[in-house]
């Protein structure tokens, strides 16, 4: 039986990215994956601009970099526009194929130990040690193990049991996301999004809580829509015809009206792929003996744009320092692992629950913060930089004390609360 200092089950972004540091450590590092890599993940591929915090991703910028963005439009649902232009790029485009497989590289360029196409199956918890099954039947020992198997981990569910946790996500904190990727070559994109690569997004597409996007890569755009489970749900009761791959088809057509998408091109249902985001604040404790969890598995992700890679590449970070400093005391009892759920926590986890009050705010009144957005440059910049996830929670804070201060949303707040706000128009199908 092979012994490693840390098992890390799932090689996206987070697992890779913590394999990443554990590595460049010295530690001995099995990275587990159940598919073979490279391989294809649902995902917009937008990356905020705290990307820049890691080194080992600016200076190989040419490994995977499809676009700069520095220009974003976002439409409210009567269609009125937000168009932030900015002089430096604040938001970049990947494409989760070619940049997963890089991550994973990196990791194992510095000595992790790539274990491929096969899935863990189980692991127990031992006073000394961890014991994980793989599928094949192998068995694994580690001093730790970590969960980066995405919303629906094995160590996350582990740790939920042991802390007496609701078992999964509620359906208002996941959202369902679907998308496609199709190239429509350079021509096209230089002509209509222009070497500045517009990012464009519509909130509340329909009426319905959540947003469609349209992100331009070198020639290729990724069009989703994201919608959270409870209104997919919901929906589904009321008119158990409706569909979400025909709402992103409908979508479709909106963009072609609005000139975003080539008319001439047919987008089949079959080019449609999803996945669930965890957009419920992070687990409320995320680690356990000799276990914890990063990236999705903890439910890092923005409550606000469902953007969760800066999360996963940091939480892998931060557990990776966490560890260094464990291992020197060899000491991995929950009480000592929560120097990585602290550390976490410190960082960003206030800005999750601002975020999350941006989203609401911005589902309860769409139209008057746009609106309310649009109005000067600072606040252009200040809606974009928290919609895609650069803005620090205390401005977030701020900003939304002094709308309520001044009385900006008064008039869309009690129209809300007094039930005369806009209605749900009569779904496509
Ligand atoms: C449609 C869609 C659009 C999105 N757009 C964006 C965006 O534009 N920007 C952004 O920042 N975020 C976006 N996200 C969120 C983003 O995709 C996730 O936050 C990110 O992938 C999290 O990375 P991760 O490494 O935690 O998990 P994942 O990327 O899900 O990787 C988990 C890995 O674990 C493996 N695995 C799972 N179970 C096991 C097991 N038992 N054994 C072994 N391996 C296992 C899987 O094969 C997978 O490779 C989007 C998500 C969706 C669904």
């Amino acid at each position: 039986m092979s012994h490693y200092d840390v098992l890390v089950e799932g090689a996206g972004p987070a697992g890779a990215t913590a394999a990443y540091y554990l590595a460049m450590q010295g530690k001995k590092v099995a990275l587990v994956d159940r598919a073979k890599f490279p391989r294809e993940k649902a995902c917009g591929g937008g990356l905020c601009v705290h990307i820049e915090e890691f080194d080992h991703i600016i200076s190989n910028w040419d490994d995977f970099l499809e676009s700069k963005c520095l220009r974003g439009i976002v439409y409210g649902p009567d269609f009125m526009p937000v168009d932030y232009v900015s002089e430096k790029p604040f938001f970049y485009n990947i494409r989760r194929l070619k940049f997963d497989n890089t991550l994973v590289e990196y990791a194992v360029e510095k000595g992790a130990t790539l274990i491929e196409g096969v899935a863990v199956k189980d692991f127990e918890v031992h006073p000394d040690k961890v014991v994980t099954k793989l599928r094949n039947g192998e068995e694994i020992t580690s001093d730790v193990i970590i969960g980066a198997g995405g919303s629906f981990d094995l160590v996350s569910r582990r740790i939920r049991e042991i802390e007496n946790m609701p078992m999964k996500w509620r359906d208002e904190d996941i959202a369902t996301a679907l998308y496609f990727e199709i190239d429509v070559g350079r021509e096209y994109m230089d002509s209509v999004y222009g070497e500045e690569r517009i990012s464009m997004a519509h909130i509340k597409y329909q009426n319905l809580d959540g947003y469609g996007w349209s992100f331009s890569k070198d020639t290729v755009l990724n069009v989703g829509i994201g919608c959270p489970r409870s209104i997919i749900k919901k929906i589904k009761k009321d008119n158990p015809k409706w569909d979400e791959r025909q709402y992103l088809l409908d979508y479709v057509e909106t963009l072609k009206e609005q000139g975003w998408f080539p008319k001439e091109i047919q987008v089949d249902r079959k080019m449609i792929a999803g996945s669930n985001i965890p957009v419920g604040m992070g687990m409320k404790c995320t680690v356990g003996d000799r276990m914890l969890v990063i990236g999705d598995a903890g439910g890092f992700v923005s409550p606000l744009s469902g953007e969760g890679l800066y999360y996963a590449l940091d939480s892998g970070r931060l557990a990776a320092e966490s560890l260094d400093t464990l291992f020197k005391e060899r000491n991995f009892d929950k009480q000592s692992m929560m120097l990585y759920h602290n550390a976490w926590s410190d960082k960003w986890g206030d800005d999750l629950e601002w975020l999350k009050v941006g989203w609401h705010l911005l589902m309860v009144m769409p139209n008057s913060l746009i609106k309310y957005a649009a109005l000067d440059e600072e606040t252009k910049e200040f809606f974009t930089h928290m919609f895609v996830g650069s803005m620090p929670a205390s401005k977030i804070k701020n900003k939304v004390l002094a709308l309520i201060a001044k009385g900006a949303l008064k008039h869309d707040f009690l129209s809300h609360i007094t039930g005369q706000h806009e209605k749900v128009p009569p779904v496509t199908n």
